[in-house]
């Protein structure tokens, strides 16, 4: 197996990023002032270093001996029987900290260091990318700080400790709902006090460009193995459907980024449904949010009449922003993929039978794309891959909370 096989130049392709940072009329680079400098050197330069030889060599290296890739790609037996097709679980779940979340905070790194810099900050929701970026700063010995709401370091306890063991600084945010749109705009804030020495890494398909697409790129190793070992188990390169979950879009975008362009595959994709896409206490912004800027990109929010951000909700941390990446709402939009919201019920429900069926606990993340499995209409021959972005370790007091009573 092989990282080499580069990434793929998106520049001329349809749903790819434009030279201007746009995907069709979302994404650009919203900054203040005061970033402009550091934002238009990251752009310039991480094309070339991600390209660069040396980059790649590090990064397939730790890929490999320290994530533990390739990931397997898993076939489902028992669930392919009741869903009726060939289901393929690309497990996510298996790497290093957990989750897809430290292939990019490992590729980010490594172009912090190649770019000079001495300091790294994060922002994090359920934790997850502070952990795996708080674990890269220990490896590459780098200060980190790690911008969390006030509320989710106490709803997530054990990542925090997790963090701070690794070596890193939590920093509370007690302004706004005390969430991870506001741990965003503290961790914008400090890049503004720092731009010259401090690295910003962020978690998802989101922020100024050239976040979304450095972010899908690191990514993309996903959908390189699953091209790979779908030939190995098929004897074809390519599925019928790709199904991932989205929160700003980072595991999906991995998912489907050397397949995009390929229309023999269908995408879907599962929102936070929260209670439901009618209740108000919903995270689904594909489907109900308005164009809107948020974290520097121009992406679909949900958001007031006069603008205000809606406070987003989901059972699951993880899915729960305000947002969804540009690169997504570009898809959605055009119809090249068809976001489903999934409810916090059907995910648990979900969860349960991915526990009991396969025995595997997924992150509750996860759990909404296997929620789409009873809603979409496969073929019998059919293949279908669905990244299981991450493990449900992190969830086991909810898993514990609602189990037999669902
Ligand atoms: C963070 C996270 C997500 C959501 O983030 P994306 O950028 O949309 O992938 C999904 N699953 C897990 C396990 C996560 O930790």
């Amino acid at each position: 197996m092989t990282h080499e096989g580069p990434f793929l130049i998106l520049n001329a392709m349809k749903y790819g990023v434009d030279k201007n940072g746009y995907y069709g009329s979302f994404g650009g680079a919203y900054v203040p002032e005061i970033l402009y400098k550091t934002v238009e050197t990251l752009r310039e330069n991480y094309s070339q270093i991600l390209d660069s030889e040396d980059f790649k060599r590090e990064f397939s290296q730790l890929l490999k001996d320290y994530v533990g890739r390739p990931s397997p790609l898993y076939f489902a037996s028992r669930m392919s029987e009741k869903y009726g097709c060939h289901l393929y679980l690309k497990r996510e779940d298996l790497n290093h900290t957990g989750a897809h979340k430290i292939n990019n905070a490992i590729g980010q790194i490594l172009l912090a260091k190649r770019m000079g810099k001495k300091r790294i900050i994060a922002e994090t929701g359920a934790g997850q990318h502070g952990v795996a970026t708080a674990t890269v700063c220990a490896l590459m010995d780098m200060p980190c700080r790690v911008y969390m709401g006030a509320l989710d370091v106490e709803r997530q306890h054990p990542n925090v400790e997790r963090m701070r063991m690794l070596g890193a600084e939590v920093f509370p945010v007690e302004s706004g709902n005390k969430t991870l749109k506001d741990a965003t705009n503290e961790a914008i804030r400090d890049w503004c006090c720092h731009p010259a020495d401090t690295f910003y890494i962020i978690g998802s398909t989101v922020g100024p460009h050239p976040y979304p697409d450095l972010v899908a790129r690191l990514q993309s190793v996903i959908s390189a193995e699953i091209k790979v070992q779908l030939e190995q188990k098929t004897g074809r390169n390519y599925p019928d459907w790709l199904i991932a979950c989205v929160g700003g879009g980072s595991n999906a975008a991995g998912t489907i980024y050397h397949y995009l362009e390929d229309t023999r595959v269908r995408i879907a994709l599962a929102e936070a449904g929260g209670m439901g896409l009618e209740s108000g206490r919903t995270a689904a912004s594909l489907e109900i949010g308005t164009l809107g800027i948020l974290h520097g990109s121009r992406i679909k929010v949900m958001q007031t009449e006069d603008g205000q951000i809606t406070e987003p909700y989901s059972i699951s941390a993880g899915l729960d922003y305000p947002g969804t990446g540009p690169l997504h709402c570009n898809l959605y939009e055009s119809g090249r993929a068809q976001a489903l919201a999934v409810t916090d019920e059907e995910a648990l429900r979900a969860a349960f039978e991915l526990t009991r069926m396969e025995g595997i606990i997924p992150a509750l993340e996860s759990a909404h794309a296997l929620a789409l499995l009873p809603k979409l209409k496969f073929k019998a021959d059919d293949i279908v891959v669905l990244t299981v972005s991450g493990r449900g370790d992190k969830d086991m007091a909810t898993y514990l909370k609602y189990y037999g009573k669902i």
